[in-house]
């Protein structure tokens, strides 16, 4: 996400550097589970894609040594209802039988018939009922327009740290999500656009009615939007489809420059971390968000701002393709995405001073605090934390921070990242170089 306070102003973008394919193992993180699920979604709008009805399910594994007696769904967009009022609901669970709505109607708790073994496949299925509420915002109506992020019930994670049920924040983002695969038909009305996560197609369904189904392999979450955008499209030099759908307020002028700012961030973030994986790219423009943009896999919410699109396109690297608990280290996406954005744009960071406000404030801290702290947000996570890594790039040297971003986001390919993973990763790359004094005035602490 790019909070309304940072977007820029638009800088010309910088050169690409020849993509490659990045085909390193995805980390391997033996206590964490479900692992691998896919995603099978047929919904069913009303005559303005407003509200949703249908069915998922979901087949998953236990990669870890322990069995799971439980899983938990995230209903995240429950948080934009008055629980127990929610936007969403789940019924006629199939697979498990389901307990209440827990951490705010945000989290509901399945408990399967036996416990999933080591090794073993489980499916769940239920009815799912999507109701978008008024707001532009990432789940919200503007006028006839749908954005619908976050909408769809989602497996929780288990790791080291056990289930992971952390709250809702508005500040930012709580997901935290592994690779997974998405099958999604969408019926809806002819008249309205569906611009997705995934690769889309169409077909003519009965009475005015059109089936889009998008598929989106090894992503962290499926959104997508309804209504009667303005659509402008490109392909990239690297054969990415991009598509900008504007709402109606949007200038023809505008949507042609995000077009190409798209097309050109897509291009510079792949030279410097790894092709880009999914083939196609939907960028969803309203300026009535209230924030800059919000990033989903292949599926970006965003102002008309180029800083702003940038960013929320190199987040398809850093939250997305590299994955990371983005309640417990946002600085791993948002510092992350605030330097790749930086790089694009051919700024260095020079100036880049760091003025801690208390003795608890660290670069790595969670949404936790910086839901406590909400002033400090962005000008640490974002500023400074790209700061910090301008700063190891000034250490350590340019060569070996090219190397090191690319390499990085190659060995956690579909994976998830932690704070220590990056750690090891840069003073590998740092060589004789120790950077223990650098993390400890940097605050960067895991
Ligand atoms: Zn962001």
């Amino acid at each position: 996400m790019l909070s309304r306070l940072l977007t820029g102003v638009l800088v010309v973008a910088g050169l690409a550097v020849p993509a490659t394919p990045a085909t390193a193992a995805a980390a391997v993180d033996t206590t964490r589970a479900p692992g691998a699920p896919a995603y099978t979604i047929s919904l069913t709008s009303d005559t303005t894609g407003a509200s949703w009805t249908g069915h998922e399910s979901v087949t998953f594994s236990n990669p870890s040594a322990t069995p799971l007696t439980e899983v938990y769904l995230r209903l995240w967009d429950n948080y934009h209802g008055s629980c127990p009022a929610t936007p969403v609901t789940v019924s006629n669970v199939t697979g498990g039988t389901a307990g209440a709505l827990e951490v705010a109607c945000t989290a509901l708790k399945i408990t399967p018939p036996a416990p999933i073994a080591s090794g073993a496949t489980a499916t769940i299925g239920f009815d799912v009922s999507i109701v978008v509420p008024a707001g532009v915002d990432r789940f919200g109506r503007d006028g006839s327009y749908s954005f619908i992020g976050n909408a769809l019930p989602v497996l929780a994670v288990r790791d080291s740290l056990g289930w992971h049920l952390d709250p809702y924040t508005n500040n930012g983002e709580s997901f935290y999500a592994v690779a997974s695969d998405y099958d999604v038909t969408l019926n809806h009305p002819a008249a309205v656009l569906v611009p997705a996560t995934g690769n889309s197609s169409e077909t003519a369904g009965t009475s005015g009615r059109t089936i889009t189904h998008a598929v989106g392999n090894q992503v962290r979450e499926f959104a997508w939007a309804a209504g009667p955008f303005k659509k402008v499209s490109a392909t990239t030099s690297t054969g990415v489809l991009v598509n900008v759908y504007s709402v109606s307020s949007v200038s023809t002028a505008s949507a042609s420059s995000m077009l190409s700012t798209a097309t050109a961030a897509l291009v510079a973030h792949a030279g410097r971390f790894g092709a880009y994986p999914y083939g196609e790219a939907d960028v969803v423009l309203d300026n009535g968000y209230w924030f800059g943009g919000m990033e989903y896999p292949g599926f970006v919410l965003d102002v008309v701002s180029s800083s702003a699109l940038a960013h929320e396109l190199a987040h398809q690297w850093f939250y997305g393709i590299v994955g990371d608990d983005e309640y417990s280290t946002p600085w791993l996406d948002e510092g992350f995405t605030s330097y790749a954005t930086d790089l694009y744009q051919g700024a260095t960071g020079t100036g880049c001073t760091i003025t801690w406000a208390s003795a608890a404030e660290k670069l790595t801290n969670s949404m936790a605090y910086w839901d406590a702290h909400s002033s400090r947000y962005s000008t640490v996570v974002y500023n400074y934390g790209k700061c910090t890594l301008h700063d190891l790039r000034r250490l350590i040297g340019t060569t070996a921070m090219t190397t090191l971003m690319k390499s990085y986001a190659a060995s956690h390919w579909y994976g998830v990242s932690t704070v220590a993973d990056f750690k090891a990763a840069a003073q590998a790359a740092a060589g004789s170089t120790s950077l223990t004094s650098f993390w400890t005035t940097h605050r960067v602490v895991g």
